[in-house]
């Protein structure tokens, strides 16, 4: 009440703005003359002079009319289109971040140019974002016209693009694409190994058209590039399998393969182990002939290895963890609770399955993965249009924090919007649709049919055959050939059944759209095209007169947005048009969450066949069945975005760390800090941090610098030697040995290939680990809501465990990069390539959400979009040295004892 009472008085927060605007807008007019006095390339001309202004200071709100002005005038010249004062203030929405909500048909698309222009003089580039591929070719050369006029270059990208041309769209002032495919290319952007191999630039301003469609429909999933399965599962079976073969050193230095050390839960080779699991794994073909295991691209096996035999070692059945359904499940060792879904790392639970015969599991498949409200909330500004977007108003506040300005129409809107009607079932629903589609065809009227599924135009197409009635049906598979199919719907008599999706972005213009049709015939004469437009004049009259385009649902939707998209789809800029839904008791979305009163009004009026009714309170109870379902698809994506916030933080900590990797050269000093911090840990697990002397253990701490670092260091003898040898002078007396080994190394094989060496081994030990890590996430995640916390938070506790296991990941990183190092023999650069699958190999999917109502399908995506292969393969060039060949330094000694000597 109160509310009302305000707005009277001061008017509602739209308005003002409006009034705001209104102004800019009489600013803008106030230019036009003079603009139109100027010659085409004075006007071209005003880009540079504008962008000076930018350069040197001025605000983009300050250059705004003006840069509209030239916009407007641009477009006038090239497409023949002189923006609207409407449009005007839909680009000043656009440009101020906002959501500009403007009905279909009032010409987004060329609006778009406003901000996109103004935004571009400052040297960055604008996106703009459409629901597909056929969209974003299509506006980008409508559109590009006036872009190029102005001295603007415009890009496309598109899925299945190579990278070189993709690269270049992106360096454009403006670039059109899809939503999937700037997700996925930023995905793909964090996955290169160099930064030349990146295809994205910077996000700085994106523009969403159809912004419902994005944010809200496709946000219910998110993207995810996923890999095949590195290695194979039967790998590990296969590996499995030799463990047995390998013995434990019953003491220390005696005979054996391997030592344990429970405490710290690591498993050791021995140098015969070493040479024994070479033996066995060549045995096995798993390792060439002469093969080294210790060898860069045997990093693989290594794990596994180890991995193995930790399982077989230090895990036991029923204590660490127990068999059930053919799942190792993971005891926690304090709370002895089981921990479905969380699973140990580094290929260790594939390892026990493998020791116990279960089923071992696929091996982390996602590479890389992001939410389309994450993705998007990575642009400095974002802004968005579309004709339906007030009812989500809220979502879009508290999700990306845009706000939904309704922009009036330019001609007053006069569709007519008739109640629904509702019959008892389906069959007689469909029959009363058939009746009226014919009524259509009588008055010359177009009809556009509007289905919730590709079932139900399927169905209704089989009956207009039956009937003999000519039509046309489209699914959103083909986006193109569908856009001429809708941009026809506006003939007279024409019926067209659509789903939600199909065709949309393409006007029906009343009369069928006639520059299409001329773009069709060739070499078409001034007479030719002249009588061509008198004939569409003629059809379009005679829409005109039978009441131009009638939308009819079949059904209502998820939500009343999506019914309003629907009937937008007449009535556009002022045409007559008219609506109506078709419901029956039978819907899903009236069985599922219709109200039992309408069942009882329905059987209290006693209603024939054949008979609807038409009631408030129908409408209401509809109304209230869409609310749930709209509650329940928001409370979906918060929760994904609940979720995806976790890993978005982790995600962007290892992006910017990737980043700052992939711009240096020389990592030598950071690789100098980790190794700092590894070797002082790997010390502590010996000599705990101020301890006495007395609970130092030597031996463990000789046995580990020779484990991890491959250095064998006389730790004992030194103490007993140097009486002056305390803890810190002990510690710096290790890391100095270490480092000096370091540096020998780097004399031997040269500091270029060791820098060289460190940053790929960096990078590829951070996108194992992250890929392992965003496995062991999705695992958490859908164990979480297993596990029974008691009074706990669900949420709390998986973002507590996604912290500890991303700390966990760090110092893994760190431990691996720093050992590695240490341990790795190098001979060629080419060896320390990376290796990873090839993009042809990858999967790019952004899967359909699941219907919240069962019957009623999702717009069609494809599930996965296979893209063409980019990047060969890498392929070794030469043949690696083997352990028993000769050393490649000249001393004569087999590699394995002089250069390949590691423990
Ligand atoms: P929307 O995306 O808002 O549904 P479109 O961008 O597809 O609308 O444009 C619908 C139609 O309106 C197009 O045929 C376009 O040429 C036309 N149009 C847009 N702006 C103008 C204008 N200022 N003057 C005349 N026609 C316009
Ligand atoms: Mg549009």
């Amino acid at each position: 009440m109160l509310g009302n009472a305000l707005t009277k008085v001061f008017g509602s927060r739209n308005q003002r703005l409006m009034k705001r605007m209104g102004k800019t807008v009489n600013a803008i007019n106030a230019m036009e003359s003079e603009l139109e006095a100027l010659s085409d390339d004075e006007l071209k001309a005003k880009t540079d002079t504008l962008k000076q202004r930018v350069v040197g200071g001025e605000t983009l709100d300050n250059v705004l009319a003006e840069a509209f002005a030239v916009v407007r005038e641009a477009s006038k010249r090239t497409l023949g289109l002189r923006h609207f004062d409407v449009q005007l203030i839909g680009g000043m929405v656009l440009h101020h971040g906002k959501i500009a909500e403007m009905r279909t048909g009032e010409g987004k698309t060329l609006v778009a140019t406003l901000p996109v222009y103004l935004n571009a003089l400052t040297g960055n580039p604008v996106h703009v974002v459409t629901v597909n591929d056929y969209l974003a070719s299509r506006d980008a050369e409508w559109m590009g016209k006036v872009y190029g006029f102005l001295g603007l270059s415009v890009g496309v990208v598109v899925s299945g693009q190579d990278p070189a041309s993709k690269q270049a769209a992106y360096q454009c002032d403006v670039v059109y694409g899809t939503n999937n495919e700037y997700g996925f290319d930023y995905l793909r952007n964090n996955m290169a190994f160099s930064s030349q191999d990146r295809v994205q630039s910077q996000l700085t301003f994106a523009i969403v058209d159809e912004v419902d469609s994005i944010l809200i429909d496709e946000a219910r999933t998110p993207l995810i590039i996923s890999g095949p399965a590195e290695e194979s599962t039967e790998l590990y079976q296969k590996i499995n399998a030799l463990i047995p073969q390998l013995h434990r050193q019953q003491e220390e230095d005696g005979a054996g393969d391997f030592s344990v050390d429970e405490k710290s839960k690591q498993v050791f080779l021995t140098e015969t182990g070493y040479e024994s699991a070479e033996a066995l794994l060549a045995n096995a073909e798993l390792l060439p002939e002469g093969g080294s295991l210790y060898d860069v691209s045997n990093i693989g096996l290594m794990h596994h290895l180890y991995a193995a035999l930790r399982a077989h070692n230090l895990f036991q059945c029923d204590v660490d963890y127990i068999v059930r359904d053919d799942q190792v499940i993971i005891i926690d060792e304090f709370s002895g609770r089981m921990m479905p879904g969380r699973r140990w790392s580094e290929g260790l639970h594939q390892a026990v399955e493998a020791k116990e015969g279960a089923k071992v599991q696929q091996e982390n498949q996602t590479l890389a993965s992001i939410t389309f409200q994450n993705y998007f909330r990575l642009y400095d500004k974002l802004s968005g249009m579309t004709g339906t977007a007030d009812t989500e108003a809220t979502e879009f506040e508290q999700i990306y924090g845009l706000e939904v300005i309704v922009i009036p129409t330019h001609n007053p809107m006069i569709r007519d919007d008739a109640a629904d009607l509702i019959y008892r079932t389906v069959k007689e629903k469909y029959e009363a649709i058939v009746e009226a589609i014919k009524e259509g065809i009588v008055k010359g009227q177009p009809v556009l049919v509007g289905t919730a599924s590709i079932d139900s135009s399927e169905h209704l197409s089989a009956m207009l055959k039956e009937a003999g009635i000519g039509h046309e049906v489209l699914n959103a598979k083909q986006h193109e050939r569908e856009a001429y199919i809708v941009a026809q719907a506006g003939s007279p008599g024409a019926i067209t059944i659509a789903t939600n999706m199909a065709g949309r972005g393409t006007d029906i213009v009343l009369g069928g759209n006639v520059e299409m049709e001329l773009a069709q015939v060739e070499d078409v004469s001034e007479a030719d095209e002249q009588k061509i437009r008198d004939a569409w004049k003629t059809r379009h009259e005679q829409v005109l007169a039978s009441g131009g385009l009638h939308v009819l649902g079949t059904e209502r939707n998820e939500s009343r947005r999506v019914d309003n998209q629907l009937r937008g789809r007449g009535g556009r800029q002022g045409d007559p048009g008219s609506s109506r839904f078709y419901l029956s008791m039978e819907d899903s979305l009236m069985r599922i969450f219709g109200s039992d009163r309408v069942s009882m009004l329905m059987e209290k009026l006693g209603m024939e066949e054949g008979e609807a009714i038409e009631h408030k309170w129908v409408t209401k109870a509809i109304e209230n069945a869409q609310r749930k379902v709209e509650g329940r698809n928001f409370d979906m994506r918060k929760q994904l975005l609940e979720f995806d916030d976790v890993a978005n933080e982790q995600r962007k900590v290892i992006y910017e760390q990737r980043n700052q990797l992939m711009e240096i050269e020389d990592i030598s000093e950071q690789v100098q800090d980790m190794r700092q911090d590894v070797v002082d840990a790997v010390i502590s697990r010996a000599i705990p941090r101020e301890s006495l002397e007395e609970q130092w253990n030597v031996e463990t701490l000789e046995t580990e610098l020779r484990d991890e670092f491959g250095i064998e260091m006389p730790v004992a003898q030194w103490l007993k030697e140097d009486d002056n040898l305390h803890e810190e002078s002990l510690r710096r007396k290790i890391a100095d040995e270490i480092n000096t080994a370091y540096a020998k190394k780097e004399q031997d094989i040269g500091s270029q290939v060791m820098r060289h060496v460190e940053k790929s081994f960096m990078l590829r030990v951070l996108d194992t680990t992250w890929k392992e890590h965003l496995a062991n996430m999705d695992h958490l995640r859908q164990g979480i809501g297993l596990r029974g916390y008691a009074q706990k938070n669900p949420k709390q506790e998986y973002k507590r465990e996604a912290f500890e296991m991303f700390t966990d990941m760090l110092d893994r990183v760190k431990h691996e990069v720093v050992t590695l190092l240490a341990k790795v023999q190098v001979q060629t650069e080419e060896q320390v390539e990376q290796q990873r699958p090839p993009e042809s190999e990858m999967a790019f999917i952004h899967e359909n959400a699941p219907a919240e109502i069962a019957g009623v399908e999702q717009q069609e995506l494809p599930p996965a979009e296979a893209v063409k292969p980019g990047q060969q393969p890498f392929v070794r060039p030469d043949r690696k040295v083997g352990r028993n060949e000769p050393c490649h330094c000249g001393s004569g000694k087999k590699f394995k004892q002089c250069h390949g000597r590691l423990s």
